[in-house]
């Protein structure tokens, strides 16, 4: 995730740090380095110019405090001009009404269906609140599969229930049918999953609109495959100005290496993010916050998403017992499997990592199979008894073959 703009930003407080103060000169050469830097990193150029010259006109007004080096403290301006950019303050999902319904719009393939799932998922989870998932994509019925597998993944309803049903109608008469689906089956929020091949065609943006006035949505939710960079941006704005949306999820973050799109997208349309999404498991949304996701892009990690993340899975104190068990030598591959399969649930490793203050840079150079090699750990250690697994040195030679067999 940005890793792009990580390590250049990082290159550049570094330099800065051999110097005894932040002079207007080596303000300048910095201040350089970072433009050259987000145009690289595929950042709108006005959101660059404005980003820039709020970075120089802080940091040449700058007192240094004795103990913080020049680095240090361009990277406090520079951390605190990304929240703003971001759009300042952490975002909040609209689903007072009930039901509430949550429009989804975006061009194919940028992780709609997908989004809806999680998005279920989510306000499951942090709300306890029921959502009914219904797909209006009227032009591929057989694409019904997907939310409908997603769907009962989730154990949620979903709408319509056959290719046939959503045969029957146009895209709004689905959509409409959808909520009464959900009104009747008392549900709290109706996810409205929408086509979107070409979005920006006439007849698809009519569809929308019409869908829109017959639902009366809490929120429409423009979604955007942020690998997309500018283009995504582009098409972005021209929709806003067809349908005004109330806020933009950014999917496919974790293959983003350089940002372009996360960090123009506020600005240019004044709306805020609100989710992000980062992997392809259901696990992998979060409720967009600037100043997490700005320490993200600065590498200094993001503990308090890790902590979350873990509080979720796992008690006070079954943590202070592997802590323990850690310290001590009761450890065994009871418990490793535990956590292996701990760190399945919470997403993957590499996600997991990266939220570490300094691992996005020592991440780079681990390959992938280096965390494939996790599932084999896994496999093995499931192939030996309980009793195996907290005593290995019981294992003889040939249970030793078998083992490895399995
Ligand atoms: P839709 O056409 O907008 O409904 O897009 P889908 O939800 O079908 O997603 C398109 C592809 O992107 C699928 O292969 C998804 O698994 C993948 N995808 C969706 N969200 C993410 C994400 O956050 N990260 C990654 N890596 N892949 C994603
Ligand atoms: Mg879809």
């Amino acid at each position: 995730m940005f890793e792009f703009l990580t390590d250049r930003i990082q290159d550049i407080a570094r330099r800065l740090t051999g110097r005894t103060h932040l002079t207007d000169a080596n303000i300048r050469d910095a201040v350089n380095e970072l433009k050259k830097t987000l145009l690289a990193a595929d950042v709108n150029y006005r959101v660059v110019k404005e980003f820039t010259k709020r970075v120089k006109e802080k940091a040449i007004g700058q007192k240094i405090a004795r103990n913080i080096s020049p680095g240090q403290a361009f990277m406090k301006i520079v951390y605190e001009e990304l929240v703003h950019i971001l759009g300042d303050h952490q975002s909040k999902i609209n689903i007072e009404f009930k039901p509430a319904v949550i429009l989804l719009a975006g061009i194919q393939g940028s992780g709609k269906t997908t989004f809806a799932a999680k998005l279920a998922k989510y306000i499951f989870e942090n709300f306890k609140k029921l959502s009914l998932l219904v797909t209006t994509d009227t032009r591929r019925p057989a694409a019904l599969i997907q939310p409908q597998t997603l769907a009962q993944k989730l154990n949620m309803p979903s709408f319509p229930e056959s290719p046939e049903d959503l045969e029957r109608g146009s895209a709004p008469d689905i959509a409409l049918q959808g909520v009464e689906t959900g009104k009747r089956l008392g549900v709290d929020v109706v996810i409205l999953d929408t086509a979107g091949r070409q979005i920006l065609q006439e007849e698809l943006i009519n569809e929308l609109k019409q869908i829109r006035s017959l639902v009366k949505p809490s929120e429409v939710l423009y979604v955007i495959d942020a690998t997309m960079g500018q283009d995504a941006i582009n098409i972005a704005t021209r929709f806003y100005k067809e349908i005004p949306f109330t806020g933009v999820v950014l999917t496919k973050v974790d293959s983003d290496a350089r940002g372009g799109a996360a960090l123009t997208v506020n600005y240019i349309t004044g709306v805020p993010i609100k989710f992000v999404s980062t992997g392809e498991h259901l696990d992998d949304i979060e409720l967009f916050d600037p100043k997490r996701f700005a320490s993200r892009i600065l590498g200094t990690g993001d503990i308090a998403t890790l902590i979350e993340k873990l509080q979720k899975q796992i008690s006070e104190e079954e943590a202070k017992t592997i802590t323990r068990k850690l310290a001590s030598d009761e450890y065994d591959m009871n418990d490793l499997l535990k956590q292996i399969r701990l760190v399945k649930k919470m997403g993957n490793w590499k996600s997991l990592l990266s939220l570490l203050p300094g691992a996005s840079k020592a991440l780079k150079n681990i390959p992938d199979e280096v965390f494939d090699k996790i599932k084999h750990v896994e496999a093995i250690i499931l192939s030996m008894t309980p009793e195996e697994r907290a005593n290995p040195e019981i294992i003889d030679y040939s249970r030793k073959l078998r083992i490895a067999r399995g």
